[in-house]
């Protein structure tokens, strides 16, 4: 069976940062060359412009935005209400796992950010890490989706491995 890898697009090169930039990763290109990687960007999946305002979740995490006690703000500018553009693309996201579950042996999210953050996202008075997930980086573990973060690179080298 053809195993695929589910990667946030940035990791690929996608210049899909809010600044405009990416997170390119090599291994994780070699492997998106071989046609083993379907790209994501939840963040532009649930509609957002790039580039865009950054933002941060006010509460705990993404698990908090899921269950609706915490909301996604902008921090740059007159802050505004994202939550929902948050939620969208985090559902967007579950979809195209879902249609390729039978296939998709991980997903490997990038670190610290509100979206795919897997350990670490930003507190929101302050630009300093905490422990939390991201939006859709919850709703995928909440799935039973096996989620890598793109800081653990060891364990990135031994699912390409996996892939074949
Ligand atoms: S971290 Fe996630 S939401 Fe942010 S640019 Fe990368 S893929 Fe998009």
């Amino acid at each position: 069976m053809n195993k695929l890898l589910i990667v946030s697009a940035c990791l690929i090169g996608f210049n899909c940062k809010y600044s405009g930039g990416n997170n390119r990763y090599e291994p994780l290109v070699e492997a998106f060359k071989k046609g083993k990687v379907i790209p994501v960007c939840p963040e532009q999946l649930g509609g957002l412009p790039t580039p865009r305002p950054p933002a941060k979740i006010l509460g705990k995490d993404g698990k908090d935005v899921l269950s609706g006690t915490a909301k996604v703000l902008t921090v740059k500018g007159t802050p505004k209400d994202v939550t929902k553009n948050f939620l969208k693309g985090a559902y967007e996201t579950l979809y195209v796992v879902e249609l390729l579950k039978d296939k998709v042996i991980a997903c490997i999210l990038k670190e610290k950010s509100p979206s795919c953050g897997v350990k670490k996202i930003y507190k929101f008075e302050v630009d300093q890490l905490k422990d939390g997930m991201g939006v859709t980086a919850a709703l995928l573990k909440e799935k039973r989706f096996k989620i890598i973060s793109s800081e653990d690179k060891k364990d990135i080298e031994k699912i390409i491995e996996e892939l074949g």
